[in-house]
């Protein structure tokens, strides 16, 4: 007598989300099948390896770890035996236009003593966005982030504890509520960036980035991020899962309106009784089913979401090390609101901007060749949803960042690189297949959160779930995290299937 089977899962997409959403399901008794277009996993936080030096394409900033050892402790291992995260402190720099600098430090006395440098006056201020953003941390983050928003009573539940939180507010509007000072209001309230919400529209609850932060820490994995991809990588393999790159999924199979597996590009078909999507889920819906299996997510809803910002990325290595750059700054403009409403808003490009200046070697000297510097520089531009043609705009956009670097941070940039690369909204788009090239999938807004964003369970195709950046709670390593651990919940253990 053979065997009985176990339920096969195909998970389409190996960024952090999907490779979380594999260990999870071969954890619990499924035969797991992963499959990503791209030749290498990790999706967003793809490695470019060029001339020498390393870059992490995306995530950089690795925040609450516990979620991460979580993986290694359902595959009966320690992370720490694998992966080394160094903690980083100060977490970042930020500089200013004109030059001042705020350094941001987990140490509260340190913290308090940078705010008492540049306005006094705003300390008690200070004290009151503290506390509300360790409340939004332990409502939003500790009590929500792994909540499944399946049903309207399971909004209706969190609705209270939101409303407490003023989460009707923008954070921009709760930091201006403490904080008098321009500078530091910019330095409080650019934190939804990082996870492709406009500071301006997305609710104070985000706030909450802030205090995960100073609770657990910013840490930077020692190799780059690319370490911890490798060591999920090797823990899906080592759990007898499949991993099959360069293998795009062309649609979703449904029998009788449920998910039962996938045809890939080549025609091959993959049969499952669980399919996970860890791919943009605007993608998955609009360009993976057919419309007619859509009540909820239709054409038409997909297409009038407001999506996430797109990114400009701008990677390069230097021939010298810029010693006194540190690892995470950020190089604000002349404006702040106007450019964000720019690059939400109005969508064009504007010809300043904010930049995050990431140098892992400051931490990690491997990353490079001997006496060099790897950096990679991020701004923040609008989705392909504007009017911006890449194809012209990329090159004079990248020589703009590097004279704006060279005045800033990096004098005599030009003459240093030896290696560059970049990306651009395009990228996003045919890589990853990100709807309107969106760094994030949809904008973090209050009506894009929670139980309004993509469920976790599909509300149209039963058997069909959804991790990553697109779905519930959200972008960021963390938040993607969350989403695969919500499978846990809502995907059937794999015993109560009878094959
Ligand atoms: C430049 C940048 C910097 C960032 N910095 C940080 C940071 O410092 N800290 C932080 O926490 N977060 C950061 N983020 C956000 C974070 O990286 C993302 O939110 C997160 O990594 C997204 O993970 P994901 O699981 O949604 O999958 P993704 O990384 O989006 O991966 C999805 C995968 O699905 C694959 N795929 C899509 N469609 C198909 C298909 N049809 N068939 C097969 N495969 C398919 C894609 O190839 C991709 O590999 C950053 C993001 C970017 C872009």
């Amino acid at each position: 007598m053979r065997a009985p089977r176990k339920p096969n899962a195909v998970v389409i997409g190996a960024g952090f989300g999907g490779l979380a959403a594999a260990i999870r399901l071969a954890a619990r008794g499924y035969q797991v099948t992963m499959v990503d277009r791209l030749d290498k996993a990790g999706g967003r936080a793809y490695v470019y390896e060029q001339d020498g030096f390393r870059f992490d394409a995306g995530p950089t900033i690795i925040t609450v770890p516990h979620l991460l050892e979580e993986l290694w402790a359902l595959c009966g291992k320690r992370m720490d035996d694998h992966v080394q995260l160094k903690s980083l402190d100060p977490f970042y720099r930020i500089r200013f236009d004109d030059g001042e600098t705020f350094t941001y430090y987990s140490d509260p006395a340190a913290m308090r003593a940078e705010v008492a440098r540049l306005a006094p006056q705003d300390l008690p201020g200070l004290e009151r966005f503290m506390q509300h953003a360790d409340a939004a941390c332990r409502t939003g983050f500790e009590g929500l982030s792994t909540t499944p928003f399946t049903r309207v009573s399971d909004m209706l539940r969190a609705l209270p504890g939101l409303a407490r939180l003023g989460a009707w507010n923008s954070v921009a509007g709760k930091v201006a509520s403490c904080f008098s000072d321009e500078r530091l209001r910019s330095v409080f309230s650019f934190h939804p960036l990082l996870v492709g919400g406009n500071p301006f529209n997305v609710t104070a609850i985000y706030t909450l980035i802030n205090a995960l932060e100073r609770r657990w820490g910013v840490h930077f994995a020692m190799g780059g991020t690319g370490a911890l991809v490798q060591g999920l990588v090797d823990l899906v393999e080592g759990q007898g899962s499949t991993l099959r790159l360069q293998t795009e999924v062309k649609r979703i199979l449904l029998d009788e309106g449920r998910a039962c597996g996938v045809e890939l590009a080549d025609g091959e078909m993959l049969p499952a009784d669980v399919v996970v999507s860890n791919a943009d889920a605007a993608w998955t819906y609009r360009m993976m089913l057919p419309e007619h299996a859509r009540q909820h997510w239709t054409n038409r809803r997909v297409e009038r979401a407001n999506h996430s910002m797109g990114l400009f990325v701008w990677y390069f290595g230097t021939k010298k090390r810029f010693n006194d750059v540190g690892h995470h700054t950020m190089v604000l403009g002349p404006r702040y609101q106007p450019l964000l409403t720019d690059i939400f808003k109005r969508k064009v490009l504007a010809k300043d901007f904010s930049l995050y200046l990431h140098r892992p070697t400051a931490t990690d000297p491997s990353l490079a060749p001997e006496g060099c510097d790897t950096f990679y520089a991020l701004s923040p531009v609008p989705h392909l949803g504007g009017n911006v043609d890449w194809a012209v705009e990329a090159e004079p956009y990248r020589q703009r960042i590097q004279r704006r670097l060279e005045d800033t941070l990096l004098p005599g940039l030009g003459a240093e690189v030896v290696t560059s690369h970049y990306i651009h909204p395009g990228d996003f788009r045919n890589r990853y297949l990100s709807w309107q090239g969106a760094g994030f999938g949809m904008e973090p807004s209050m009506l894009q959160s929670a139980w309004f964003r993509p469920h976790n369970v599909s509300e149209d195709v039963p058997g069909l779930y959804l991790v990553g950046a697109g779905t519930h709670p959200g972008a960021g390593v963390p938040g993607v995290l969350c989403s695969a651990k919500i499978l846990d919940e809502v995907v059937p253990h794999a015993h109560t299937f009878i094959l």
